[in-house]
């Protein structure tokens, strides 16, 4: 694959110090995510508990405090003590009150120097595949995404469209100028990829009156299809389909958990679309021998 070089920005230009930003910016973009996983599905619970009173005529719930992304600030569950700036560098203010809320000592989950840690690590992954370029600064975009998105589903099985179309059309974006594959082959991956598990949803539906998915696994695969082009969506589909039948196997035999409560099946799309990747290429060789594939 022939990577895109990026203009002589400072830092960006060198190797080293690229891959050095990236995890910088990556886990400061680690702790904003934290606040997409935990807001965004309040966010829009907020929104269709209004419409729901719209359309019902019932009057509007009071108008409550503003809640988005930004306000109201960070704070503490237990004893909402607002967290300082100093409190909030990621990773090491964590590590540096050992997992404690500074004012009542209140346990802060390791989920949220985890997610961080992730954001940081796949940034510097992608500098580390790609060198400083077009790829890596794309992937960065793809994967921090997939990454809420992972949360977001395990947590509350939904992928909203707030996050899976936007990632659609980047992807479409991307590969105008050619980025991972070709516009042909970007556009025939987002349709390919929403109507294959579509089908399989009303196959399901039909045959055995069972919802395996939801519409935003469709929309993910759909986003996948544009950004990694559609001979990816045989390897993300089969990689995910085992990684969630063995994950589902594996929590039923060993934690006792009922195999008829649906299991989201985001993360295993969002996983194997980032090893689909950085993997891509070889195993898109090894599958289509003989298709002329742009990298
Ligand atoms: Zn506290």
């Amino acid at each position: 694959m022939s990577f895109l070089p990026l203009p002589a920005w400072p830092l960006l230009d060198d190797p080293v110090s690229a891959l050095i930003v990236a995890v910088v910016v990556g886990l400061c973009v680690g702790s904003f995510l934290n606040v997409v996983i935990h807001r965004l599905p309040k966010m829009l619970q907020r929104a269709w508990d209004e419409q729901c009173a719209e359309l019902h005529d019932e009057p509007s719930p009071e108008k409550a405090a503003p809640y988005n992304l930004i306000v109201p600030r960070s704070a503490c569950p237990t004893c909402e003590h607002q967290i300082t700036a100093l409190e909030n560098i990621p990773l090491v203010s964590w590590l540096f009150l050992r997992g404690k809320c500074s004012q009542c000592g209140a346990r802060i989950s390791i989920r949220y120097p985890l997610v961080e840690l992730l954001g940081g690590l796949l940034a510097g992954l992608a500098f580390c595949f790609f060198g400083p370029s077009w790829q890596a600064l794309t992937a960065c975009a793809l994967l921090w995404t997939l990454l809420a998105l992972t949360f977001i589903d395990a947590d509350t099985q939904l992928l909203p469209d707030d996050l899976t179309l936007p990632l659609l059309w980047g992807g479409l974006l991307v590969n105008l100028f050619g980025v991972f594959t070709t516009l042909p082959h970007a556009v025939i991956g987002a349709v390919a990829g929403y109507l294959s598990l579509w089908l399989v949803y009303w196959a399901f539906k039909l045959l055995r009156n069972k919802e395996g998915m939801g519409y935003g696994d469709f929309k993910l695969l759909a986003a996948l299809g544009a950004w990694l082009g559609w001979p990816m969506l045989i390897p993300i589909v089969l990689l995910s389909s085992l990684v969630g039948a063995l994950t589902g196997l594996g929590l039923a035999l060993f934690r006792g958990r009922d195999h008829h409560v649906p299991m989201p099946f985001g993360p295993f799309l969002a996983v194997a679309g980032a090893v689909a990747l950085f993997f891509g290429s070889a195993i898109a060789h090894w599958l289509y021998p003989s298709l002329s594939l742009p990298h």
